[in-house]
């Protein structure tokens, strides 16, 4: 028989920890966000009772299609790519943006949220592999990006995000986090005002727990908890 999205909640909460402590960190600082793209509200609510608190969907108009139908609790991130147009509806439905991969798009979100009264955590996407297919910004213009969306009010940025390599080779992956992981450092060491990389989010189903022995603080699983997406 096929194993609950619980039993799967439970066996990677177990990975998270034993990666954690395999590297003398404390589980009870890695945010796990389930990523539910393509999965219906019914089995998200079934990882929400089964304790999920953090949510991730990677486009607007299918969490738009779908959160009315989501139970409260979990906090909202978009984690995928976002069109400047969409920024609005971003914030409306969204408790925080793990994907800002441009100053236009820094830009447009924080107008949106001031104008809703708020100030909306992101992180900044960063492409540390330079692989063509992905978004996020190249690590040697990060710190430009980032002195000129500091002012920003309407957004405060709390950390970076990746999407490891795709390959199968480990190292090259672990080098790409440990990548981002510098970067932060390197900021974190000579800080910009208004920022401070707490959040590093890196590692999916496939490299979640390299992620975490590279200093992950955020971990976005899919797959292995909701079984493989049609
Ligand atoms: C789909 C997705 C994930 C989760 O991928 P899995 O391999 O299913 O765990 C994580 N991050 C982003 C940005 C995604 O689009």
């Amino acid at each position: 028989m096929a194993e609950s999205v619980k039993e799967r909640l439970r066996a990677v909460e177990a990975r998270i920890a034993a990666a954690a402590d395999r590297t003398g960190r404390n589980p009870g600082e890695i945010l796990l966000v389930a990523v539910t793209k393509t999965i219906s509200p019914a089995r998200i609510n079934e990882a929400i009772e089964a304790g999920v608190t953090a949510i991730g969907e990677n486009r607007v108009q299918e969490a738009r299609d779908k959160f009315d139908e989501v139970r409260e609790g979990p906090v909202r991130h978009l984690i995928g790519h976002l069109q400047r147009n969409k920024a609005g509806r971003a914030v409306e439905l969204f408790d925080r943006i793990d994907s800002i991969d441009s100053v236009r798009l820094a830009g447009a979100v924080s107008r949106r949220a001031e104008a809703l009264g708020r100030t909306i955590p992101v992180l900044v996407e960063v492409n540390v592999s330079g692989e063509a297919s992905k978004s996020g910004l190249a690590p040697d213009v990060l710190r430009a990006v980032l002195e000129e969306i500091a002012p920003l009010e309407g957004i405060k940025v709390e950390g970076l995000m990746t999407i490891g390599p795709l390959t199968d080779d480990r190292e090259e992956i672990r080098s790409a986090f440990r990548r981002l992981r510098e970067g932060a450092e390197e900021i974190n060491a000579r800080p910009i005002t208004g920022i401070e990389i707490k959040h590093l989010s890196m590692g999916m189903s496939g490299d979640f727990e390299i992620g975490i022995e590279e200093g992950a603080t955020i971990v976005r699983v899919g797959s292995a908890i909701f079984g493989q997406r049609a």
